[in-house]
Order: structure tokens, then C-alpha cells, then sequence
């Protein structure tokens, strides 16, 4: 179920400026990956930057998926993707495996 609060700011704001907004957040937390990495990921201050980014960017996937009806969807996405990913893990280690293998 979608915070009710996070459904009261589509309703109020409108679809088009919460897409608007979502497309602002995503970019501010691309922007607060790239500065923290930049300070070689120290900086406590960037840090916590980049938390409340990650946070802004789960509000407003929460906004999309209850204004695209989507979220069941979605999570069949998440399941299916985190298969394709476990397959590339293991694909990964084997080599790993094989490469240490093959310096006996
Ligand atoms: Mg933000």
C-alpha cells in the first residue's frame, strides 16, 4: 500500500509534477553518487547527502508505481532480474574457480 501521504501529493501536485519531480531526485542522487566517490567515500558530510538522496529517490518510486498501477508488476521485474543476477554471480565465481585452477 502507498503512504497515504505520498497519495495526497499526487493528488494535489498532479501526475505531471511528481513525474517531474522523480526525474529531479533521480538526477540529484546521480549527483550525490559521483561527489561522494569523487571524495574517495570519507567525507561523512557527502555521505549523508547521499542517504537523503536515496531516500527521496524511494519516495518517488513509491509515487510512480501507485500512479502507473505498476507495483506488481514491477516486482515481478525485481524477481525475474535478481535471477538473471544470481545467474551472472555464479557464472562469475565459476571462472573465478576455473582461473584459479588453471595457476596450479
Ligand atoms: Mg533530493
Amino acid at each position: 500500500m502507498t503512504h497515504p501521504t505520498l497519495v495526497r501529493a499526487i493528488e494535489v501536485f498532479g501526475v505531471d509534477a511528481q513525474e517531474d519531480q522523480a526525474i529531479e531526485e533521480f538526477s540529484e542522487l546521480i549527483k550525490a553518487i559521483i561527489k561522494f566517490r569523487k571524495s574517495g567515500r570519507f567525507n561523512s558530510m557527502l555521505r549523508d547527502e547521499l542517504f537523503e538522496e536515496i531516500a527521496d529517490a524511494k519516495i518517488m518510486i513509491a509515487q510512480l508505481q501507485h500512479i502507473y498501477e505498476c507495483k506488481g508488476v514491477v516486482n515481478g521485474h525485481i524477481r525475474y532480474k535478481l535471477q538473471k543476477l544470481k545467474h551472472k554471480i555464479n557464472l562469475k565465481e565459476e571462472y573465478a574457480l576455473e582461473g584459479e585452477d588453471g595457476e596450479e
